[in-house]
Parts: structure tokens; C-alpha cells; sequence
């Protein structure tokens, strides 16, 4: 006979007996979760969920491509760098190849938090400026640098406050932020308040950091223009440009790979993580020559199991399957449909303030019906009510009032058909 698992209470004791509580965890009553496959989740109890939130497994949970690869490369050789092997550069060329020709080296680490630590630090070498322009309400990492880069987290009234090389600008934001018109008259002036700040500044500027939508600051994209204006005012004092495309790579956006390419610009530098190898631990610095061979100059790097033959080889599969299943074609198809069917709902329920986002990585914001005025409980209440009928999204933004979605790429119509409708119950019932 198979025994009922214990309670969840028993579950989270046990948990907290030997992890921290500042550890966070998702719901109050937690999901005990047992296995994954593409789009699907299911605990322990016999339950299956839509995951229409987790953008790791971006090309599905326990793709059977990218077990395999993990699988045969771990029993043949996992090393260090310090090696040579085919992997390394098999895998370095091809993620490059997804790049403009301007960014042709990569630093592999094991986070993206690694990875935006290392990105300033090579910044800071290649400038010799230590000051350090971030957005409002961004995250990038939780090492000492990562949270001193991230609004999100110094600001918060718990968090170690703004640093004095840290120079934080107005998220360009044009549903709730002073410039609305997002025909590029908002992301100009936008970039004109930040310009300004940037040629106040004291000290010269060694890095702008910054998501093309702010994940954190409630799936924001960036007003039309910003980094066209930006980037040039920050090159102009020698500073390097970053796209932190932790979240927003790998053609999660539809209509492109990268997601600095809907601002049409090229960084000098790009932090990935999360999706890279659909869940294996992992991060990389892509940058140009130039800083390279600045960096190349200072004392030695190494990560331990940054860029090992395991995470290769992953990786390489990850490519593969993007490619071979057309998911950059597939998020952009599924989401703009996706989109479309939220738009809808906000017709009838105007507790929606705004639908934003692109391709796979969607925001929707709940406030107080006919204001911009952020409702917080319904966010949260609509995330546990979709988690009752088996659908998992999460709630993001200073106010924690917008609805994220950022599911595995093989995400369907029937699935974006399933959530909404789903959510249009739930909003109706009320
Ligand atoms: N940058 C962004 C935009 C992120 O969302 C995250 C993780 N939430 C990180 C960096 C840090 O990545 P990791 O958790 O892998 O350290």
C-alpha cells in the first residue's frame, strides 16, 4: 500500500530545521513537488500542474534531449578548464554565433548572479571607474556586488541602502512613470533625466546595467529608444554597456534571440543564466575582444565548474532543441496569441490595468478598478486561486500586484487558453 506523504507543516519544519527561513519559498501552504516533464509539474499527491511560470526549464522540464546529453557526458568526463577538450570551444562558438560579431568571447560561470559579478568586475578593470549606473527596481544578483547593482534588494527596507558609487535611475516605465507616450518621445526623454544624472555624476562611469524588461520591477520593458540614448552617453565617459539577459535570452521575447535587439543596440557586454542549460547551474559573461584582452591583463580567472564538459554539453543540446523545435518562432506565435487573449480579459474586468511584455515573458497588472492605484490582494489572491485549479504563475513589482508569466517555451495555445480562462473564472466569481 502506498502511505499518504505527511503533511506539508511537517515538510516545512523539517525544512527549516536545517535551512534558513531568509531561503524564501513559494505560497503559504507550499507545493511538494515530486516531478516535471515539458510544461507540466506534478507533487507528490497525485496533482498535476500547468507551469506557466518557470522560465528555467525553457525548453520544458526534463527535456529527454537534454537529459540524455547530461546524462552520457557526466558518465564520460567532467573536469575543469584547465583541460583541454572539444566542448569548450564547440560550445563557446556556438552560443556566439547567436551574437553580433562584436561580441565574440564568454566567461562561463555557474549563476547569473556569478555572472553579473564578474561582468562589473571586468568592467571596473577595463574603465579603472568604480561608479555603477543601475535602474529603479532591478535585480541582478545576490553576491556583495550583485545587491549592490540591484534596487530590488538594497532598497528594500531591510537591504544595506544605496551604496555612494551607485548611481540609480528612473526605470523608464510607461504605464506608471512620468513619460507615457511610447513612441520614443518617452524613452528620449526618459534617457535625457538619465543623461543628465550621468554627466552630474562626480566620478566617471564604469558600467549601466540593465534588463530590456525589468523582470523585478514587474515585467517592464524599456520605453522605445532608452539604450539607443544611453548607451552612447555612457560610452562617451569610457563606461561599458551591460544587458543582463538572464531572463529575457534564448528567443524567450519572439521576436528575438536577445532581448537587447528590440532597442536596437549592441552592448559590450551580456550576463546569462537561468535558461542556458534549461536548468543545470550556469552563467556567462559575452563581451567584446577589447575587454577581454583588458581583463586578460589583470590577475588570473578560474571557476571551478564554470564551462566543464557536463555543462558543454548541456548547453549545446539546449541550442540544439531551440533550433530543431523553432521555439523562438513557437513563443512568438503562442505569445502574441497569449497576449491577445489578456487583452481580452482586460476588456471585462478592469481591476487589469496593464498587459505588457513580449513572446513567452508577460506581465499583467492588477489595480483598483479605473486608477493605476496597485492592488496587491487581488495579485496575490489570483496567484493561490490559479494555484488551487492547478495553474502556477507568480507576482512581481514593487507592489507585488503584477501577474508574471514566463513558462517553458513549449508553452501552447491550449495552455494560454487554460490560464486565462481560468483567471476570467476566478475574476468573475468575485
Ligand atoms: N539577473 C536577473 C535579471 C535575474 O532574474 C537573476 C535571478 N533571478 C539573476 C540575475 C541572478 O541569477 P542567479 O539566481 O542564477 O544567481
Amino acid at each position: 500500500t502506498v502511505q499518504p506523504p505527511p503533511e506539508i507543516e511537517n515538510r516545512l519544519e523539517k525544512r527549516f530545521k536545517s535551512i534558513s527561513k531568509a531561503l524564501s519559498i513559494s505560497y503559504k501552504k507550499p507545493i511538494y513537488m515530486e516531478k516535471a516533464a515539458f510544461q507540466y509539474m506534478y507533487d507528490a499527491y497525485g496533482n498535476s500542474f500547468l507551469d506557466a511560470y518557470n522560465n528555467i526549464p525553457h525548453v520544458g522540464h526534463s527535456h529527454p534531449k537534454v537529459v540524455k546529453a547530461g546524462q552520457k557526458q557526466m558518465a564520460r568526463l567532467n573536469t575543469n578548464t584547465r583541460y583541454l577538450y572539444d566542448l569548450l570551444p564547440e560550445y563557446a562558438e556556438r552560443l556566439l554565433e547567436t551574437f553580433p560579431p562584436s561580441l565574440n568571447k564568454v566567461f562561463f560561470v555557474n549563476s547569473g548572479s556569478a555572472a553579473s559579478d564578474l561582468a562589473i568586475r571586468m568592467a571596473r578593470h577595463y574603465t579603472g571607474a568604480d561608479t555603477m549606473m543601475v535602474l529603479e527596481h532591478g535585480y541582478h544578483g545576490n553576491t556583495l556586488i550583485g545587491t549592490d547593482i540591484s534596487d530590488y534588494k538594497f532598497s528594500d527596507p531591510k537591504g544595506q541602502g544605496q551604496k555612494a558609487h551607485i548611481l540609480k535611475t528612473a526605470i523608464p516605465d510607461t504605464y506608471h512613470g512620468r513619460y507615457t507616450k511610447n513612441d520614443g518621445t518617452a524613452g528620449a526623454a526618459y534617457a535625457e533625466d538619465s543623461i543628465r544624472q550621468i554627466e552630474n555624476s562626480a566620478e566617471s562611469i564604469a558600467a549601466f546595467i540593465s534588463e530590456p524588461i525589468v523582470g523585478c520591477g514587474g515585467q517592464v520593458p524599456l520605453a522605445k529608444g532608452y539604450l539607443q540614448e544611453i548607451y552612447p552617453a555612457i560610452r562617451k565617459q569610457n563606461g561599458v554597456t551591460i544587458s543582463d539577459e538572464v531572463q529575457t535570452g534564448f528567443g524567450r521575447l519572439g521576436d528575438y534571440y536577445w532581448g537587447f535587439e528590440a532597442q536596437n543596440v549592441i552592448p559590450d557586454m551580456v550576463i546569462l543564466g537561468k535558461p542556458m542549460c534549461n536548468g543545470h547551474p550556469v552563467g556567462a559573461v559575452v563581451c567584446t575582444d577589447e575587454i577581454a584582452e583588458s581583463f586578460s591583463h589583470g590577475v588570473e580567472f578560474f571557476s571551478s565548474f564554470g564551462g566543464n564538459p557536463v555543462t558543454c554539453a548541456i548547453g549545446l543540446s539546449v541550442l540544439d532543441v531551440i533550433e530543431e523545435e523553432e521555439l523562438q518562432q513557437h513563443a512568438k506565435a503562442v505569445g502574441d496569441y497569449y497576449k491577445s487573449l489578456f487583452l481580452e480579459l482586460q476588456k471585462e474586468h478592469n481591476c487589469i490595468g496593464d498587459v505588457r511584455g513580449s513572446g513567452l515573458f508577460l506581465g499583467v497588472e492588477m489595480v483598483k478598478p479605473g486608477s493605476k492605484e496597485p492592488d496587491t490582494q487581488l495579485a496575490q489572491r489570483l496567484k493561490n486561486e490559479l494555484r488551487n485549479l492547478h495553474v502556477l504563475v507568480s507576482t512581481d513589482g514593487p507592489f507585488d500586484n503584477v501577474i508574471k508569466s514566463k513558462p517553458p517555451l513549449i508553452f501552447n495555445r491550449y495552455n494560454a487558453q487554460e490560464v486565462t480562462e481560468k483567471m476570467n473564472q476566478i475574476l468573475r466569481s468575485m
